[in-house]
């Protein structure tokens, strides 16, 4: 099915929270952006309110693990330093990833998440959507990959911004975040009990929406058309 197919033959989703986590660069952004349009529903990328907060921490010259600068630059943040161009690349990875690992920090973002989501239905992608932002959720995916075939996507990214990176740094700083992640103990990224996992290794993106949309469906009977 299209989006347009998909959007027209769907009756109301209004406060629909479909929750789409998963480790960096396995296709989860795009597939929850075009799920988002398919379901006419807003989409948020989670990862934002962290990769602004890395970066507020770094403009102040504080180090992204110092609890109290995190925390304050979280607390901080406005719709403008979701839009910066800065957001993206080795260092707010990192950054963001550290950030996220302090447990004031995720407090201080959590009710903006839940707030969003409650306003009018949402599509939101990160790591703790289904386990902690919206556990409830009716629908949630789990986006993985093969390490290599993320790493190689990632690069791609970085090749068509011109940032020019060996692929075995790539791997070896996704692996880092990945683990930092999975391993910390506030809100670790992880499937919910309740997720379906979704392997896009070998899937493009439209084939990674299909298998998506046909989850969707089993999950929310009779509402998709
Ligand atoms: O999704 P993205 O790669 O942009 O996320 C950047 C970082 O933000 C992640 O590596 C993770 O540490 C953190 N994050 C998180 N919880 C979310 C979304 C992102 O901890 N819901």
């Amino acid at each position: 099915m299209n989006d347009q197919a998909a959007g027209a033959a769907l009756g109301s989703l209004a406060g629909l929270v479909v929750a789409v986590d998963g480790p960096a660069a396995a296709g989860k952004g795009t597939l929850a952006r075009r799920l988002a349009a398919a379901l006419g529903l807003p989409y948020l990328d989670t990862g934002l309110l962290y990769r602004a907060t890395g970066r507020r921490v770094l403009d102040a010259g504080a180090d992204p693990r110092d609890p109290v600068a995190a925390e304050a630059a979280a607390r901080g943040l406005t719709p403008g330093d979701l839009a910066r161009q800065d957001l993206r690349g080795p260092a707010a990875d990192a950054a963001a990833s550290a950030v996220a690992a302090i447990p004031a920090v995720r407090a201080a973002l959590l009710d903006w998440q839940r707030d969003f989501g409650r306003r009018h239905g949402a599509v939101l992608d990160g790591r703790d959507i289904g386990t902690v932002v919206f556990p409830e959720a009716p629908v949630k995916l789990f986006v993985t990959a093969g390490d290599e075939e993320r790493a190689r996507r990632r690069w791609l990214e970085l090749q068509a911004r011109g940032v020019a990176a060996a692929p075995e740094q790539v791997l070896a700083e996704l692996r880092a975040r990945d683990a930092q992640d999975a391993g910390r103990s506030a809100a670790p990224m992880k499937p919910a009990a309740d997720a379906a996992l979704l392997d896009t290794t070998a899937l493009d993106a439209e084939a990674a929406f299909q298998a998506a949309w046909a989850i969707l469906r089993a999950k929310l009977p009779g509402r998709l058309g």
